[in-house]
């Protein structure tokens, strides 16, 4: 028994890390059984980062360690190497491209240190803090792949993935039957499936990459009978091969714990993004977060907040959750009672005077609430989440 992880093989001829994991997977001696295959999703800042950041892994039940270990050999210098140098194409045109540069790791009877999976999800990790395999093929793929194997599954969720005939990688559209979708969709356990706010499916990937469908679920079981059921239907293209990945989507294990500060200032950008300044740092609420960016407009000085998100850099956060612990009331100085005129004050702790008719009274201030537009957490729209995010709703704690 061993563990092998897989990353950074994206590039435009063969396109996605998974699709190039289950045709590896297939291509093993029939002597060896594999368990579970796994896809993590890691520091999405990750400088070498590919499209969606993710890393594939699987533990292998053999007989015949060597026999694996020189087909391994032979598979990484025919089918993976080749990628080697290859652009991925990116929906975010805003970053440096980095070529791919696929990472192979093997671990013969025990999974690498689970810190290294933490710190690989929840910061940028070098290639020289990666754990010693017993074997590794390969470059900057390795932190992903051996991430992928180090990951002890605390909290997870699955994925039915479907790839497209080969004739087919390349194209942008997909044939996924819609009905059938809306029928999954309506299973308890899946879910991401479909924007109910859009009317579309969020299952299908835009771009030319391999992938016809990835179907979300909380439940393996689930997992297999939609992806069945999608696959079974007429009006779905046919596909070269599918499998079901435990992942770490939907975990918030990319987050730390949520911190409590006082709003000092609320800055709204052009676009809607919005800079919360508080003691504890920037917090940005970005223009598409739906909710988060309506709270955040609506905040005043010293309203107290609660939020989550990451830090790409010291002293800014990127929230990805936010809620009002407390609003600072509205104050306004009284109305006179005799000729309804706003009250002026007479200078600190010296009450106030009607500057018609001269009344005084002691009471600086009227304050009335404010009411809030969401009284509990929010986040940002389903198709503006991380896959790392898990749904407020799940918050069953
Ligand atoms: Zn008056």
């Amino acid at each position: 028994m061993g563990w092998l992880g897989l990353d950074d093989t994206d590039s435009l001829k063969e396109g996605c890390t998974t699709y190039t994991f289950h045709l590896l997977l297939e291509s093993l001696p029939p002597s060896v059984t594999v368990v579970s295959p796994r896809l993590v999703r890691l520091w999405p800042f990750a400088q070498h980062r590919t499209r969606g950041n993710a890393a594939v892994g699987v533990e292998l039940i053999v007989d015949d360690e060597q026999e694996l270990l020189k087909h391994l050999d032979t598979y990484w210098n025919q089918h993976i190497l080749p990628i080697k140098g290859n652009i991925s194409p990116s929906e975010h045109d805003d970053r440096t491209q980095y070529p791919a540069d696929p990472g192979m790791v093997w671990f013969s009877s025990h999974q690498p240190d689970e810190s290294f999976y933490t710190q690989a999800v929840q910061s940028e990790v070098k290639l020289e803090q990666v754990p010693q395999a017993d074997h590794s093929w390969g470059g900057q793929g390795r932190i992903g792949a051996t991430a992928a194997i180090a990951w002890r599954q605390q909290r997870i969720t699955w994925e039915a993935i479907a790839w497209r005939q080969p004739n087919r990688h390349g194209q942008k559209t997909r044939q996924v039957c819609d009905h059938t979708l809306t029928l999954v969709d309506s299973m308890p356990s899946t879910f991401l499936s479909r924007d109910p706010r859009r009317g579309t499916g969020l299952i299908a990937p835009r771009g030319p990459c391999p992938v016809l469908f990835g179907l979300r679920a909380r439940d393996e079981e689930s997992a297999f009978e939609a992806g069945k059921q999608l696959l079974a239907a007429e009006l779905t293209e046919s596909a070269v091969g599918w499998r079901v990945f435990v992942t770490n989507q939907a975990t918030d294990d990319h987050l730390s714990q949520s911190i409590q500060a006082t709003v000092a200032d609320v800055d709204i950008l052009s676009r809607g993004n919005c800079v919360i300044t508080t003691e504890s740092g920037k917090w940005l609420a970005f223009a598409e977060s739906g909710s988060v960016k309506k709270l955040a407009h609506w905040l005043r000085p010293g309203d107290i907040i609660e939020g989550n998100g990451l830090s790409p850099e010291f002293g800014v956060l990127h929230l990805e959750k936010l809620r009002l612990i407390s609003a600072h009331p509205n104050q306004k100085r009284p109305i006179c009672e005799n000729c309804s005129t706003r009250m002026k004050s007479m200078g600190k702790e010296q009450g106030c005077r009607c500057p018609k008719c001269k009344q005084r009274t002691n009471d600086a201030w009227t304050t009335t609430p404010r009411i809030p537009p969401f009284p509990s957490w929010v986040q940002p729209p389903m198709d503006s989440r991380r896959h790392l995010a898990r749904p407020i709703e799940w918050e069953d704690v």
